[in-house]
């Protein structure tokens, strides 16, 4: 963890009347896209396991997945779909089930009947229009019912190695708290990151950034005196500074509990969540 405290953030000193001044300065462009590209280095010091939350084996369950963790956590979406897949492994098995005994299984994710209808209808949607296979393109993927810009990249970016970016609630949260943009339109967040970072760091970057969202950056209390970032963040003192209070406060592995998956990658330094009966 680091000591230092915002001494990148558009400050500069004065000394003209004997005494050390500090006098705000608006941060450049150029300096907040450098403090931008260091933050996403040391965050992939910090997170060098960086994952999707979700547990997949393939393109087909990581869509279904993804939509499944709408208004909730992925544990929950990944103590649910081990059954769901089980019996129903393919697009042809899930488009052609019973509605009902799918609602059942899929209940403990919420809004369990929109769900459904969504995930039987991308199913059914792949088979007859894309040949039973998980299209690889985003014009593609956003005519699926149930799958938004989000949802694609997610795919895109994590079963295709197609380069993406993932506004999701926490990434909207953290560009937004370390002044990377002030809007709060998802698409127009996405659009204004794109110019900040190389391509070839977008599915990364967004893993990182959400790591540390769930992690250290939550939305009512960020563990800020626990924080490996706090020389680059402008929102410093947003939550609790006191480092044994702020420790407390960190999550996952982060927290020496365990993470998500159930299954996660090999390199993941915590432990792997239990199979049923626990709560984020
Ligand atoms: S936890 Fe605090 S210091 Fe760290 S990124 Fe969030 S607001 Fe900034």
């Amino acid at each position: 963890m680091s000591g230092k405290q915002n001494s990148a953030v558009g400050e500069q000193q004065s000394s003209s009347s004997g005494k050390r001044k500090k006098t705000p300065k608006p941060e450049t462009r150029l300096a907040m896209v450098r403090r931008a590209r260091r933050i996403n280095r040391e965050l992939a010091e910090v997170y060098p396991y960086a994952h999707p939350e979700l547990d997949f084996e393939n393109a087909f369950q990581l869509l279904i997945a993804t939509v499944l963790s709408a208004q909730t956590t992925d544990l929950r979406v990944n103590q649910t779909t081990p059954a769901l897949f089980a019996k129903y492994p393919t697009p042809e098995d899930l488009a052609a089930a019973q509605p009902e005994e799918v609602e059942e299984l899929i209940r403990p994710t919420g809004f369990f009947r929109a769900k459904t209808k969504s995930i039987m209808g991308l199913s059914a949607a792949i088979r007859d229009t894309f040949g039973g296979e998980v299209p690889g393109r985003l014009e593609d993927l956003v005519t699926l019912p149930g799958v938004g810009r989000k949802t694609a990249f997610v795919v895109l970016g994590n079963a295709f190695g197609v380069p993406g970016i993932t506004v999701d609630t926490h990434f909207m949260r953290l560009a937004r708290r370390w002044k990377w943009t002030d809007q709060d339109d998802p698409v127009k967040i996405e659009a204004e990151i794109a110019t900040i970072f190389p391509k070839s760091e977008w599915t990364m970057l967004s893993h990182r950034v959400i790591f540390h969202g769930r992690r250290v950056c939550h939305s009512r209390r960020p563990a800020c005196g626990a924080c490996p970032i706090t020389h680059l963040c402008p929102a410093y003192g947003e939550g609790e500074t006191d480092p044994e209070k702020a420790r407390k406060l960190l999550k996952y592995e982060m927290g020496g509990r365990p993470g998500q998956r159930l299954k996660p990658p090999p390199d993941y330094p915590g432990d792997p969540a239990p199979a049923v009966g626990a709560i984020e």
